[in-house]
């Protein structure tokens, strides 16, 4: 589904993945972990077309296609969705009109017609009860005064709703609590399946306790340093990444 071969990216001439490679099949969950700082963002901010990044050699194929052949809404129409696509506040554009528009774009991209009213709003219930997300948060404009918490479960209502094919999410865990992060994890969950692919961004193992992935990689200094399954991210919770950049100096 996603395969990143060789990446190399610059920021402000300054290189920051230096020939990362890796490939996520459909029904896949990849967690990358690693410490701040090692490029873990700038490889999901790079995938999902933000400008900053300048990518000096490698490539990234969605399902085949060259994805820098994509601009960014061609890449969500195609089904790659980043939990962060909307960070900032929004002032004035509810919450629910968003969410209306990317997937009446998904929607006309698979050749279908909009939405119709009665069906959203089914489908759009049916997801904020499921995230036990107040119904008056669809009225409120995005991000506008949300709690940390509520943008991360918002990021996951987004995904729920428009059901990309590759799901990323940054960060999802940082800052939520223990309720909160048995929601967004049980969003996740849901997510799972054989046609989805789905990567994880974190810091921490925590999250992968209730999202189990399947693949663990870490990222060390811009380059995938060890990858291995669901044990790794629990080795690393008990050891830290320094044996892992010994391992990779020598
Ligand atoms: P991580 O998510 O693993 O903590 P990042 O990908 O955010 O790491 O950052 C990796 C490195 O790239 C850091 O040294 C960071 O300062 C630098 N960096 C990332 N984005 C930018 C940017 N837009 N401008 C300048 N430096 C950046
Ligand atoms: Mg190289
Ligand atoms: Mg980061």
């Amino acid at each position: 589904m996603l395969e990143v071969k060789d990446l190399h990216v610059s920021v402000e001439g300054n290189e920051i993945l230096k020939g990362l490679s890796l490939t996520i099949n459909a029904g896949e969950v990849h967690a990358i972990m690693g410490p701040n700082g090692s490029g873990k963002s700038t490889l999901s901010a790079v995938i999902a077309g933000k400008e900053e990044y300048v990518v000096t050699s490698g490539s990234i194929t969605f399902e085949g296609r060259d994805i820098f052949e994509m601009d960014i809404e061609e890449r969500a129409r195609a089904g790659l969705l980043l939990g962060f696509q909307y960070p900032v506040e929004i002032p004035g554009v509810k919450n629910v009109y968003l969410l209306k528009a990317a997937l009446n774009a998904k929607r006309e991209a698979q050749g279908l017609g909009e939405i119709p009213a009665p069906e959203f709003m089914k489908l759009i219930r049916e997801k904020i009860a499921f995230m036990k997300m107040d119904s008056s948060f669809l009225q409120r404009a995005v991000n506008e005064g949300f709690s940390g918490g509520e943008k991360k479960r918002n990021e996951i209502l987004q995904m729920l709703v428009l059901e990309p094919k590759l799901a990323m999410l940054d960060e999802i865990d940082s800052g939520l609590d223990i309720d909160a992060m048995r929601v967004v994890s049980k969003g996740i969950n849901s997510l799972r399946g054989e046609d989805r692919g789905i990567l994880l961004v974190t810091h921490y193992q925590r999250l992968l306790d209730f999202v189990v992935p399947d693949h663990v990689h870490v990222l060390v200094d811009g380059r995938i340093a060890k990858s291995g399954d669901a044990d790794l991210a629990r080795e690393l919770e008990s050891r830290g990444y320094d044996w892992i950049l010994e391992e990779s100096a020598a």
